[in-house]
């Protein structure tokens, strides 16, 4: 199943995307896809309610804003420097064990909103990343089960301030937790739709030249070694969403550096799990 939400911001309507295309409104089920949902096997129960009603379930109308395809999540876990070659054209050492930083949930957004470059802000950079969203309560897993607790794969831009994250002392979160710094979707594809996770090319453009263009296959940590990882340091709860890191191709990386001005359009996507598109304003 594809799961989507769609609306206007804050008042968005859960869906679904169907085989032929057609993305119907599926409120009649009676539950947004938020923690409740995943927790109590929400996924099995609409996959049941969609096989009677999905077909008669009515159709959204045309260009309707995408929602998040889940509700907001009580964190989203990011995992840094995931790709060999990120790491080095970020400068930095493979790390020993998978590096870990959270963004606000606040920055979560829908995959379409504008990007808004923060307030003092002149480094604000881009990663395409495959992120997945817990479906099940997920504490001191073995990775043998790991992928029981995972309910499906979301793509997400984790947008970066670089001066903010590395120059500004401390942690990473300051850099990655502006507001609209994490438009996920457009939507939530369930794991039996997608043949092989660690094989799909993800790209991304920067007004129509291509600057990142990678494959999962790449990836350093693979997603049930990061849910049991992840899991030993915190509760995963259902519905929190795990970033698995950007491939190369970031404008921290460039020579010289090139960073999002206000009027940019940011283009990604991950074979399977569809595309979004950012245009970038100044903050207010
Ligand atoms: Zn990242």
């Amino acid at each position: 199943m594809k799961l989507i939400r769609k609306g206007n911001l804050g008042a968005e309507t859960p869906g679904l995307l169907l085989q032929d295309s057609r993305e119907v409104d599926v409120s009649a089920f009676g539950e947004d896809f938020d923690e409740a949902f995943f927790d109590s096997s929400g996924i099995d129960r609409l996959q049941e309610w969609a096989t009677t009603h999905a077909d008669t379930a009515p159709e959204f109308p045309s260009g309707m804003r995408y929602g998040t395809p889940v509700a907001r999540p009580s964190k989203i876990v990011c995992i840094g420097l995931n790709y060999k070659d990120h790491a080095e054209e970020s400068g930095l050492e493979i790390p020993r064990e998978p590096v870990i930083f959270f963004k606000a949930t606040s920055a979560f957004c829908g995959p379409n909103d504008n990007l808004i470059i923060p307030r003092k802000s002149e480094k604000t950079d881009w990663e395409v990343e495959l992120a997945f969203v817990i479906g099940k309560r997920a504490s001191y897993v073995e990775e043998s089960n790991a992928l029981d607790h995972l309910a499906g794969y979301v793509l997400h831009n984790d947008y970066s301030e670089r001066e903010f994250q590395i120059d500004r002392c401390g942690q990473w979160v300051k850099g990655k937790s502006c507001d609209s710094f994490a438009p996920v979707g457009p939507w939530l594809v369930t794991p039996d739709e997608i043949e092989d996770i660690d094989n799909l090319g993800m790209w991304l453009t920067l007004n129509g030249k291509t600057v990142q263009k990678s494959n999962t296959s790449n990836l350093v940590y693979k997603i049930p070694f990061l849910i049991s990882y992840v899991s030993q340091f915190m509760t995963l709860l259902p519905g929190d969403i795990v970033s698995t890191g950007t491939p190369p191709g970031v404008g921290l990386g460039m020579d010289p550096p090139l960073y999002i001005k206000s009027g940019d359009v940011v283009k990604l996507g991950i074979d399977g799990l569809g595309e979004s598109t950012q245009t970038a304003v100044n903050a207010s």
